[in-house]
This record gives C-alpha cells, structure tokens and sequence, in this order.
C-alpha cells in the first residue's frame, strides 16, 4: 500500500482553461496516508470521477502529478500504476466460479497456489462467501456478482490502493448497510489503502476514517467525519453533512451597536449571538456573512432562557426517537432537532446558540 500525493493537481476537459469554472479540477494538493479510508464525497458532477480517473490512471492531468510513495507515476498508464478498481458494475467473469473469479487477479500475478488458497479463503470469510466458493458465477444474483467484484478487488495485498467507484450503487439497501461496515471492518484488518467515491453521506461517514468534500471542482474540506460534522469550515459541508444540514443564515454586523447581529436585513432587531467579538472584527469586509448552527445543537423551548433570542416556533413534528421544532427569526427558517420527551408547542419561543457550536462564515468560508 503507499502514501499518495496529490500535487498542484488540476484537470480540464476542454482547451486552453482560464478561469476556475473551465476546470473540473480545481488545483488542489493534499496527500493521502498509507493503510487510510478515504471517501470521495459530493453532489453529481464535482469531480469525484475526475479525480479518482487521474490517480488511477485512466485521465491524465492538464496540470501537477501524481505521486505513490514518493514516486512520480503522472505519465504511467493503469496497468503501470498497481492498483485495484472496483466499479459501480460487477466485472466478473461468468464462466469461472467465485474461487476462481476471486483467485484471478492473484494467479495473474504468479502467485504461489497457497498463497492464493490462503488469500482467497481469508476474503472470502469475511465478505461471507466461503458457502459459494464452488459455485458458478453465472447463476448469482447482481449483488453477489458486485460482492464478488469488491472481494477481487480486496485481494491483492500488494497494491498501492483500491479505488472505489460507487461500488454499492446496484446493492439492494439491506446489504448495502452490512457491506459497508464489513468494508471498514476488512480495512482495519488487512491495513488496505482504500480512497471511495459516493454521493451519498452516510456511506461515506460510516466507511471512511477521512472524508474528502468536494464542491464545483474543489475539496472544500478534508477531515474526520466528526470534524466534517462540529466544525464545517465552508457553508457547502455544512449544508451537505448532516440530515437536515446546518441553519445557515445570512447576516450583517449591526451598525452603530458593537458585538450585535442583524438577521433578516435592516429592518429586524439586532440579536445578541454568541460569536465571539474577535470573529466579528475579523469578518468585518470579507464578503457576505451566514451564521450556522446545526439543528442538533439549537435550543429552542417556549420559556425564556438566558442568552436565548426570541422566535416564533411554527412547527414540532414527532419522527419516532427525536422531534423536529422548524422556528422562524427574523424572517429566516431554522430547524433545531430534539430529543423525543421535549415538551415544546408552536407558538412563541426561544432559540438558544451555544457559543462553541456557532459558527460565523464570511465569503462561506469560516472565521477563526
Ligand atoms: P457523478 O457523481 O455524476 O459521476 P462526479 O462528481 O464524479 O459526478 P465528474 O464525473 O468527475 O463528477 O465530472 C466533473 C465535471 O467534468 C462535470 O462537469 C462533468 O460534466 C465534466 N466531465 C466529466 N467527464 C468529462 C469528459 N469526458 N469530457 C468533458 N467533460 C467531462
């Protein structure tokens, strides 16, 4: 497994790029632990693809390199790259059975029989497929045949990484939950270096120890999911982590009235929010300002709190094991998730900003 580099990186698929909109790669550069979980996340049409083509090979980029382990493997083509892919479709090969299909990538490679026996048996135990080791391909359902394709995939231990392009698109939702856990599961165990595009959070949040965000081309944050989910550092993590994302609300810094917000334009009551004085000051001509707070941590209660600003509760609905209060303040709507006992009713009410969860974001980006 190796370490992967990703320097000045940028790619455009039409000539002569000028402004950032002409990239489908914005330059980026980042590296890439060895023996790391890496999930590719973000909307339809990123760049996840792109990215993930250029370090396997497939693209070559209009400007920076690739690097594994120190080594520059830019201008190498796949074959060159010694890298395991496994694609949103099954690639197998029907008329073999699943020991076999398993087997090939490493009987490819001249390994000793036992060695592979060995390999085979210890992949096949922990996707759950020694009872079908002997049987044909052809016969299985498609989410066997992509269970398959992830255990070939998984194989090979002495890849520099395993890329992974949506592999649990065609798996029915049931399986998709079991498979994922069992990927992290297989990546604690055999220390693989896996990098996994999805656009969907919660398989990139369970799977991954890192999460890569992009957003129009650029990796608008790389972290833990934890980090990804306490401290967003660009409006777009806080608006796509998280169900519902983050309140985001745009905002001025009150004229005339040091340490006060405006929400909802001029005419609206300052409010007194908890962003620290220094935030302000800094955020203070770099470009529009949006305050976020996560539902999970907005109080909101029908009696007065201290620090808390009046609202209007228009809603609570019950989903089972929490309630979802919807407020409004200062013609702005914020959601504030509660837990299931919480005795809250429409009408009027308190929203509370804990002062460590509020976040202040100027131009999207967050003011530390
Ligand atoms: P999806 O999840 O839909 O696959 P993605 O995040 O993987 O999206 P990419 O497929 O990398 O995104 O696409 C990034 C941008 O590059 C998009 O605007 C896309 O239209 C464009 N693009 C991708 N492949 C090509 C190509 N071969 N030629 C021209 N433009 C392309």
């Amino acid at each position: 497994m190796a370490r992967i580099e990703l320097d000045g990186l940028a790619h455009a698929y039409g000539p002569r790029p000028q402004q950032p909109e002409d990239y489908a790669l914005r330059p980026m550069t980042m590296t890439w632990q060895d023996g790391g979980a890496y999930a590719l996340l973000g909307p339809s049409g990123c760049g996840k693809t792109t990215l993930l083509n250029i370090i396997s090979g497939l693209v070559r980029p209009t400007q920076g390199r690739v690097l594994f382990d120190g080594r520059d493997v830019t201008e190498l083509p796949t074959e060159a790259r010694n890298i395991a892919q496994v694609f949103q479709f099954p690639v197998i090969y029907d008329t073999m059975n699943v020991h076999d299909n398993l087997a090939f990538p490493l009987r490819n490679r001249r390994i000793p029989e036992t060695e592979v026996r060995r390999r085979v048996g210890q992949v096949a135990e922990l996707l759950e497929l020694t009872g079908d080791l002997k049987n044909r391909a052809s016969g299985l359902s498609a989410d066997m045949k992509q269970k398959i394709s992830l255990g070939r995939g998984l194989v090979r231990k002495d890849v520099a990484a395993i890329l992974f392009d949506e592999p649990l698109t065609v798996i029915d939702p049931h399986l998709k939950w079991q498979l994922r856990s069992k990927l992290k599961q297989i990546h604690h165990e055999l220390k693989l270096s896996l990098i996994y595009v999805t656009h969907d959070q919660v398989e990139a949040l369970t799977f991954a120890d890192q999460v890569v965000l992009m957003y129009e081309g650029a990796v608008v944050q790389a972290g833990t999911p934890q980090a990804l989910f306490e401290e967003p550092e660009h409006v777009f993590v806080g608006y796509f982590i998280g169900s519902p994302g983050m309140n985001l609300l745009p905002c001025t810094l009150a004229e005339g009235a040091a340490g006060l917000i405006q929400i909802g334009g001029a005419s609206s009551a300052p409010v007194q929010l908890p962003v620290a004085a220094q935030h302000l000051e800094r955020a203070r001509d770099r470009g529009a300002l949006t305050l976020g707070i996560r539902p999970e941590f907005l109080g909101c209660d029908n009696a007065p709190r201290p620090g808390a600003v009046p609202a209007v509760i228009e809603r609570v609905d019950d989903l089972g094991n929490y309630k979802m209060a919807t407020a409004t303040l200062g013609g702005q709507t914020l959601r504030a998730k509660l837990p299931e006992d919480a005795a809250v009713v429409p009408g009027a009410g308190w929203l509370s900003f804990p002062p460590e969860k509020t976040k202040l974001y100027a131009d999207s980006i967050i003011v530390r």
